[in-house]
């Protein structure tokens, strides 16, 4: 309760919560109780407003019109290409990649990089909690040109093995591609750490940003990381809109990934001269909107202060790991220390989709099954899991429903 209280004066939750109209949905008659963050989380009202607003008052093409509408447009989606560039801190607004999200930000990278610098017999090195995205465009390009992909594992807290991370550097090695943040166990990886070690060995890294991002403050300078990807929808954003960040000198290098309008100089059938950065990499009409619309929620976590919302949700962390480990029969999969609020589960031998099936018949919407990371679940040695997922507007009292909530499901089990 004390907890809470304090909480209170430092952080307006209720204030907050006001702020996302969907929170007041009864679920069966109960309260939400929204636990699925990790997946996408919710809107604040003013993201959903600056997508409306934008289409009423705004809407044109961008970068082509000489019109007022068409340059407003264009005004807005370049002014969120710099409000990115400030909210992660990069040197220049030309290292900011408009994408659909996370997996179209790796894809281009995996295109464009394997393209230009990589040949059979050359080597990426992945973790084993990686998110499927950053694993298949790696073995697409594994089947395309023969690169071979290595394996940082980790111990049974979650936590990654440094010192075998090392080991895995051989003069084939080319790139360093690693999660921030872990979407099943929250294990925060020591990136700045990995970034060191790669560029000693001369090698690039890609950090994939999609958990950490919504949670704490990322600063690609200080954590030094050659490319840096996240989505829209997990930072309270819209969906289909996204970011590949990359250091200058490296974009440059890198061929087009796609072709079409937006992306080009000049055309002729002879010869096309590409356009300088970041719009090399923009083929085609941009989710001009969904810019403005992410640009917003960037802004809306940032007035809130990214500090404060790690505070927020490094309670929550604590606090659930505290009242769920007390279940009878759980196992939690991440214990690592200063995890983001992520909890992972199972409980004796109940099944993670009876158990989620029955918690949403409580309100409560968690995720169940393999969190697409087939490879960790393997290492774990389990098919799924059960995983709540926290985000700023959830509360202690949430915690409370769910750890209840689970009790009631066990005992449905084992009466
Ligand atoms: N990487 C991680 C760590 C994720 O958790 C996710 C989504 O859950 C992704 C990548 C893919 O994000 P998106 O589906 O928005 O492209």
């Amino acid at each position: 309760m004390c907890h809470l209280q304090m909480n209170k004066m430092m952080y307006d939750i209720e204030q907050i919560r006001k702020d996302f109209p969907i929170l007041s949905r009864k679920i069966y008659g109960k309260p939400l109780i929204y636990l699925d963050n990790s997946a996408t989380t919710q809107k604040p009202k003013c993201v959903v407003d600056a997508i409306a607003d934008e289409y009423y008052s705004v809407n044109a093409n961008v970068h082509r019109g000489v019109h007022f509408l068409s340059q407003q447009a264009t005004e807005l989606h370049e002014q969120s290409r710099e409000t990115v560039r400030r909210f992660i801190n990069a040197r220049s607004s030309n290292e900011i990649v408009f994408t659909r999200g996370t997996t179209e930000s790796i894809n281009l990278l995996a295109a464009t990089f394997g393209e230009a610098f990589m040949e059979a017999g050359d080597e990426v090195i992945l973790t084993v909690m990686e998110h499927h995205s950053n694993i298949v465009p790696w073995q697409l390009l594994a089947m395309r040109k023969g690169i071979i992909l290595r394996v940082i594992p980790m111990d049974d807290q979650g936590k990654l093995r440094l010192d075998e991370y090392g080991k895995l550097f051989s003069p084939r090695t080319k790139l360093v591609a690693a999660a921030h943040v872990s979407n099943v166990l929250g294990t925060v990886n020591p990136v700045r750490e990995m970034a060191a070690t790669a560029h000693a060995h001369g090698v690039p890294i890609l950090v994939d940003g999609a958990q950490s991002v919504p949670h704490r403050k990322v600063d690609v300078q200080e954590m030094d990381a050659d490319f840096f990807a996240f989505s829209g929808h997990k930072v309270y954003g819209p969906t289909g809109v996204g970011v590949l960040y990359g250091k200058e000198d490296w974009l440059d290098r890198l061929p087009p990934y796609q072709g079409g309008g937006e992306m080009i100089q000049s055309v002729s059938f002879g010869r096309t001269i590409f356009q300088e950065l970041p719009f090399k990499f923009e083929a085609g009409t941009p989710d001009y909107i969904g810019t403005t619309a992410l640009a917003k929620a960037l802004d809306y976590v940032s007035a809130i202060g990214m500090e404060r919302i790690a505070a927020h949700e490094q309670m929550l962390a604590s606090y659930a790991m505290q009242e769920l480990g007390r279940i009878p029969g759980i196992r939690i999969f991440g214990e690592a220390e200063g995890k983001e609020a992520v909890v992972s589960f199972l409980v004796g031998n109940i099944h993670h989709l009876d158990m989620g099936t029955l918690l949403d018949r409580l309100g409560i919407a968690v995720r169940t099954g393999h969190h697409c990371a087939q490879p960790l679940m393997e290492r774990l040695g389990v098919e799924g899991t059960v995983r709540a997922s926290f985000a700023l507007y959830n509360t202690q009292e949430e915690v409370d429903a769910l750890a209840e909530g689970i009790r009631r499901v066990s005992k449905m089990f084992n009466p």
